[in-house]
């Protein structure tokens, strides 16, 4: 199947997980969590380290297989060109882009060639044109050539979700993005997100509460001991509780 940024960006994927359970040894990562995403909300992910947000994460990209429960989809494309609920897996990951904790990129690949390779590897059209279309805005282009191992961290983490916003996704997940970014990081990312939710893609990420990532949040959820503490769209303001969030971060 060929993709393209075009047809993928057109509307979201939604989500809903239900009573979905995650336990590693005795301890439980998420505890039963229910709830449901819908097409085009930017959601932020807030809550102490341990409580469960990138377990979450890893749950949604289908990474982690549940102790209980089960996380299902939903596309607002009512004229069959994104994926739905019976779709399996490996269809559903098409649509999803994630950025992950660990950059997961090849130390020993250029950071173009790190692109394309995914580009390839999803099917995407003319995958050498889009990698280096991807690595100006990411600003990275003066550095194409260069082997992501000699990257600074900063440097990983634009390549990273250059990379997961190469495919243009349905669902864009991000785990902490902001990491090492610079000013002109955070700006661009902001407006990726912003461009994103235009398109109305989904977007779940976690967050300390700062950054211009968090500009296009229209939902906030509080996770604590792997359950949902605080949802802004059951009873809250989403701004609030990033400046909460913030905050707390800043007092540990
Ligand atoms: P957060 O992202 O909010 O910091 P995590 O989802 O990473 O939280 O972790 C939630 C809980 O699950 C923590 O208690 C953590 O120690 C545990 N956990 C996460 N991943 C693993 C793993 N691979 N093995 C064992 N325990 C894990």
């Amino acid at each position: 199947m060929q993709a393209d940024s075009a047809s993928h960006a057109r509307g979201g994927l939604g989500l809903q997980f239900i009573e979905f359970a995650k336990r590693y040894g005795a301890r439980f990562a998420l505890r039963g969590v229910s709830l449901a995403i819908a097409p085009g909300e930017c959601v932020a992910l807030v809550g102490p380290n341990g409580s469960g947000k990138t377990t979450l994460l890893k749950a949604a990209a289908l990474l982690i297989r549940p102790t209980a429960g089960r996380v299902q989809f939903c596309s607002a494309s009512a004229k069959g060109t994104g994926p739905n609920t019976n779709d399996d897996s490996c269809v559903i990951k098409r649509y999803i882009g994630f950025v992950s904790h660990s950059t997961l990129l090849y130390d020993d690949l250029t950071a173009e060639e790190n692109l394309v390779l995914f580009a390839r590897l999803y099917g995407l059209d003319a995958p050498d044109d889009r990698a280096r279309a991807a690595l100006d805005p990411a600003g990275l282009a003066a550095r194409h050539k260069d082997l992501v191992r000699n990257f600074s961290r900063g440097m990983r983490q634009r390549l990273a979700i250059a990379r997961a916003l190469l495919a243009g996704p349905k669902l864009l997940l991000l785990d902490e993005p902001s990491t090492g970014l610079d000013r002109s990081g955070h700006q661009w990312l902001g407006a990726a997100l912003a461009n994103l939710a235009a398109a109305g893609s989904t977007v779940l990420m976690s967050t300390h509460g700062a950054g211009q990532a968090s500009a296009c949040v229209t939902r906030a959820i509080r996770l604590l001991g792997g359950s949902i503490a605080e949802d802004s769209a059951v009873c809250g303001d989403p701004r609030a509780m990033l400046a909460a969030a913030l905050a707390a971060h800043q007092e540990a």
